[in-house]
């Protein structure tokens, strides 16, 4: 057994310790520092090799200084686990305990490797201590004597004392190296964030992304690929390096590969040796010829869902930085962020070719100018309509345009500022070669670009004007062409029945017949005049007043036929203290045969009608309410307008005229008219109208000494 060897005197030891804290303490980086004290300890306790092991908070090694005689040795991570899991270092990082080794050959705790065999160095002894501060283990020295027996409990605790000053400086430097780490790391993805955001041109996008990725994380090849749109297979897009450009395009499914496996579980994975690797896919590298030896890969998330994956290949160094999946993770989600406005921005630019392709294939001019009036964009129908060039449009004002309505838009088409509105009016084209052109103008601001416009819709009435025309002129042809005839028919028949013998039933019931017809016609082409009239905005002139009961009367003798070959029953309420009406008589009394015609028109035969009136805001309301078939809530507000006819019965005779007649009629006297209806149990038709006002009542009762007669709840039955 050989003696240990002796240890300096105490002085010495001191000096050793200052020397080593003033290693620590001189901030060189976390390397060189190692190496200095390894080498300093080495010397001063009579080592041959040592070294000294950094390691993270799991455990892991992430720095170290190995020490050969005089050779500085260099050793990867994955050597240095190795070292770590199995060996003495291993051992005291574990039990956290010093250790000395007095023989090698008869310690399991040391791990024997072939330069330990007898015919090589044999045997040695060796001392290793934990490196702890603030209760955290941070790495272990060990230092080897190549004979048995040299190291004794002197040198043990000189170790311990060094490693227990080593302890806080490198942890110290282990916190300084992370910092600089991070700095690394967050450099490499602003760099990349610039790059990648400077365009947004997609396939663009992809490849910068490969490019950065590939310097980054200093690796042969980056590929990235997008999920379909069925997220079951894998499209590369974008390769850098490596197999580059006959990778892009090929497809991958989701769970094949690494690449595919990552997609399919959402984790970021770190394959040392790929062929190893039962997820490998050898099929690529058989295709391409290239060799994957590692591959780093992470998913790449768009609000939460799997889009791709980001690989980096084969790195140059041999192995994987521990910050790779912080920097792949880290340029993944930068990733995702900048594929999701490039697609966007793909969204917004078809958008806005479509809104283009809209505005140029309108079928009516679309003009949009500044808020000013002057023209900035014309689409191909406003050229084509107005005739002007579009660079002569383009030196225009809307005013030249068009006759801009100033009611509407004001004078300096301030309104179009103050309102999101559109305005709607007609007005005349002033196309070129002093044409006019008749046109329904729809104004309204719109925001282009964050600006405000006005954009002008001038749509060509031309030919409603023309068919609004023909109808005018058919009308007034209509009624001038069958008054005058029509009075010698009521005259006629007048005189013929001055000429009746009176008692002959069947000559009597054949006039009646013509009668009533005649009266009809003449109520029919009253009305249309009316409506005609009332349109074009005529007041009601000769308004008088009247009693609403014999109003009534004359409306029910006049619709009395049908109602008696139907056999409906009518109920008539009015009350007795109603006041007078305040209307047109005539136009009153077939605004109430109309709705009382109606009635009787579509309710069944012994169906049952009632008329009600009551005073309703200082007017009166006059209802009729029937028990047909009802009309859809849909098409409640339609059949007041001019020729409308219910779509839901088609085969229902008229002109779809009286409504709009009644709704002319009623509105033109200040009062409304309005629908209740339930399909399958009946209709309600409400009017109000306007009750005398106070002064031409008291004329009137001067003038005449009797009111007019009032009827309250008479009934007429027919069965
Ligand atoms: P028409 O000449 O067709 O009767 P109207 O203007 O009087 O024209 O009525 C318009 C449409 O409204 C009618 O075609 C009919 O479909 C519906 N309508 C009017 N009155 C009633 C009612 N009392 N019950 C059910 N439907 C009605």
């Amino acid at each position: 057994m050989s003696t240990t060897q002796p240890l300096r005197s105490p002085q010495e030891t001191l000096k050793l310790l200052y020397e080593v804290s003033r290693e620590f303490n001189s901030a060189l980086d976390l390397r060189t520092v190692l190496q200095r004290v390894l080498f300093l300890t080495m010397r001063n306790i009579g080592a041959h090799s040592g070294s000294i092991i950094v390691v993270d908070e799991r455990g892991e090694p992430i720095e170290s200084a190995i020490i050969h005689g005089s050779n500085m040795l260099d050793q990867t991570t994955q050597q240095l686990r190795i070292t770590t899991e199995q060996g003495l270092a291993g051992w005291v990082l574990r039990n956290q305990t010093a250790a000395l080794v007095k023989d090698t050959s008869k310690d399991p705790r040391w791990l024997q490797r072939p330069d330990d065999a007898i015919d090589r160095t044999g045997p040695k002894s060796a001392i290793s201590a934990p490196l702890a501060a603030r209760e955290q283990l941070v790495g272990v020295i060990t230092l080897v004597n190549s004979t048995p027996g040299k190291f004794g409990r002197q040198h043990l605790s000189l170790v311990q004392a060094i490693a227990d000053q080593a302890g806080v400086a490198v942890l110290n430097a282990r916190l300084y190296a992370e910092s600089k780490r991070q700095t690394r790391v967050m450099s490499a993805l602003a760099e990349t964030a610039s790059v990648i955001n400077a365009t947004l041109n997609l396939e663009e996008v992809l490849q910068r992304i490969a490019v950065q990725t590939r310097q980054a994380l200093n690796v042969q090849a980056a590929s990235l690929a997008l999920l379909n749109d069925d997220a079951d297979e894998l499209i590369f897009r974008a390769v850098e390096g490596g197999a580059g450009a006959q990778l892009v395009g090929t497809r991958l499914k989701v769970g094949e590969g690494v690449a595919g496996w990552v997609a399919k579980t959402g984790q970021p994975v770190i394959v040392h040796h790929a062929h190893s690797d039962p997820r490998f896919h050898a099929e690529t590298d058989r295709r391409t010829g290239f060799y994957t030896s590692a591959i780093a890969c992470a998913p790449i998330l768009q609000e939460g869902k799997i889009i791709g994956i980001l690989e980096a290949i084969n790195p140059q160094h041999g192995h994987f930085e521990r910050d790779t999946l912080m920097v792949l993770n880290g340029i993944c989600n930068l990733a995702g962020t900048a594929i999701s406005h490039a697609q966007l921005f793909v969204q917004l630019q078809a958008a806005h070719q479509r809104y283009r392709d809209l505005f140029e294939d309108s079928l009516s001019p679309i003009v949009i100018t500044d808020m000013e009036g002057r023209i900035l964009e014309v689409n191909r129908q406003a050229i084509e309509t107005s005739g002007f060039s579009q660079e002569a449009l383009s030196r225009m004002s809307i005013m030249d345009l068009h006759e801009v309505d100033k009611k509407h838009t004001g004078a300096y088409l301030e309104r179009l500022t103050q309102t999101d509105q559109i305005l709607i009016y007609e007005s005349e084209m002033h196309a070129l070669g002093d044409v006019t052109i008749p046109v329904q103008v729809l104004a309204r601001r719109v925001s282009i670009e964050g600006v405000p416009h006005i954009q002008w819709i001038l749509r060509d009435i031309t030919e409603r004007k023309h068919i609004d025309r023909l109808r005018n002129d058919l009308i007034s042809m209509i009624y001038h062409d069958l008054r005058s005839p029509l009075s010698n028919i009521i005259s006629s028949l007048e005189v013929l029945r001055s000429m009746l013998p009176g008692d002959d039933d069947a000559i009597e019931s054949v006039v009646q017949i013509a009668e009533r017809s005649t009266e009809r016609i003449q109520r029919l082409t009253n009305s249309l005049l009316d409506v005609h009239r009332l349109e074009s905005g005529q007041p009601i002139l000769s308004q008088e007043i009247v009693g609403l009961a014999p109003l009534v009367d004359e409306a029910i003798e006049a619709v009395r036929l049908s109602l008696d070959a139907k056999q409906q029953s009518l109920e008539v309420a009015i009350p007795s203290d109603l006041p007078g009406l305040y209307v047109d008589k005539d136009m009153i009394r077939r605004v109430l045969i109309n709705l009382l015609d109606n009635a009787v028109k579509y309710t069944a035969s012994q169906g049952r009608i009632r008329l009600e009136a009551r005073m309703a805001d200082g007017m009166i309301e006059v209802s009729v309410i029937d028990t047909g078939p009802g009309i859809p809530l849909a098409e409640q507000e339609h059949i007041f307008h001019k020729f409308t006819r219910l779509r839901s019965r088609p085969g229902s005779k008229g002109l779809g005229l009286g409504l709009t007649f009644c709704r002319l009629a009623v509105e033109g006297h200040g009062g409304r008219i309005w629908v209740k209806s339930r399909v399958g149990v009946g209709s309600r038709f409400s009017i109000t109208l306007p009750v005398a006002p106070l002064e031409s009542l008291l004329a009137h009762s001067a003038r005449k000494t009797s009111t007019p007669e009032q009827q309250k709840g008479k009934k007429y039955e027919q069965h």
